[in-house]
């Protein structure tokens, strides 16, 4: 076969792939693009799973007239200018695909409104239509995302959705992974017509802990240690399940890096690690965020950006086990003398 470029259509639909997986994946991506945006208010909704309608409202900066259609071509970013910028990211988005894909599999209408826009404009994409249409509309400064019919003209990949509420669970427990990540902002959940979620903004420490109890639930966040660490260039802070718990919280393992959700082996051999000592052979639960300069950690590893390298990952586990372990020895330093009773 001739060796033909791709049109741009199905180069989305393939980039997609990579980005696009479910409902929830959808949600991530435009959430992110909000709290990217500075806004202070997010509203989800979704029908059907999800595979119906994603509707993502918010009260953030917005996206000027002329850039509602860049928005949605292909690497077309607000977020990095160069490959500076790339090696010191702050914000969660600076693919620039997003939208695109998410366009290229559902119908997409993007509604915006800037502080000095007197008013809205909507912009519409549709599937193979990549054609743009801008029409005036009314909403308050921020922007929308409506995803109607994830996967219309990708059967394939519409096949693979599964339940309703499987879709819906996933969309939670990512919701719950960003709750707890971004204390400051009121994220709300209707599911089918009704609210389901509303995690309001915790700006004192005790109404973090109550967002800590609806989303790890009462026992782990009323038993769990404060941990509040800082090392040089690196901060922990967070919870880790008390060492006088029972069991362990292996659904509770959430770990951030400068606000980014990821998994990684190295904090979960670390505590591990450190409650080896206390508790061999448990699971132990953890909400732990860790602070440092951008250019110690590399995130662009993974298009999901569920991963990330440390520059220098053994000073950073041995940080993390060192944090953990102060932590647990003087929480646990009350126990001898009531032994000795
Ligand atoms: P990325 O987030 O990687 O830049 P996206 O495709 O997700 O790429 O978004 C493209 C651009 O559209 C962003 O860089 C941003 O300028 C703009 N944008 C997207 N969503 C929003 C939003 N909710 N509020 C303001 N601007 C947005
Ligand atoms: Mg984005």
């Amino acid at each position: 076969m001739a060796i033909e470029k791709l049109p741009p259509q199905l180069a989305n639909q393939i980039a997609a792939g990579e980005v696009v997986e479910r409902p929830a994946s959808v949600i991530k991506e435009l959430v992110e693009n909000s709290l990217d945006a500075g806004a202070t208010r997010i509203d989800i909704e979704i029908e059907k799973g999800g595979a119906k309608l994603i509707r993502i409202r918010d009260n953030g900066s917005g996206i000027p007239k002329e850039d509602l259609c860049l928005a949605l071509s292909r690497h077309a970013t607000s977020k990095v200018k160069s490959l500076d910028d790339l090696e010191a990211i702050l914000s969660f988005g600076f693919r620039g695909e997003a939208l695109a894909s998410i366009s290229s599999v559902s119908r997409l209408i993007l509604t915006s409104r800037t502080a000095d826009q007197t008013e809205a404009w909507q912009a519409h994409a549709e599937g193979s239509e990549m054609a743009v249409k801008v029409l005036p509309a009314a909403h308050p400064v921020g922007s929308t995302v409506e995803a109607v019919d994830l996967f219309f003209n990708t059967p394939a990949r519409r096949r693979f959705l599964k339940s309703d509420k499987t879709e819906f669970t996933h969309i939670d427990e990512w919701l719950k992974r960003i709750a707890l990540a971004r204390r400051d902002i009121h994220f709300t959940l209707k599911n089918n017509g009704k609210t389901v979620r509303n995690y309001r903004p915790a700006n004192t420490e005790a109404q973090y802990v109550q967002r800590l109890g609806s989303v790890c639930g009462k026992a782990f966040a009323e038993t769990c240690l404060r941990i509040e660490c800082e090392h040089n260039d690196l901060k922990l802070s967070g919870y880790l399940q008390s060492p006088n718990a029972a069991d362990g919280y292996s659904d509770t393992q959430y770990f951030y890096v400068n606000g980014r959700l990821v998994k990684d082996r190295l904090v979960n051999h670390a505590v591990r690690q450190a409650f080896a000592q206390f508790a061999e052979g448990i699971s132990p639960g953890y909400v732990l965020m860790l602070e440092l300069d951008p250019h110690q950690v590399d995130v662009n590893v993974h298009p999901a950006k569920h991963e990330v390298r440390f520059h220098q990952s053994r000073y950073v586990h041995d940080f993390i086990l060192q944090a953990l372990q102060s932590a647990m020895s003087q929480s646990t330093q009350v126990l001898p003398s009531t032994d000795n009773e």
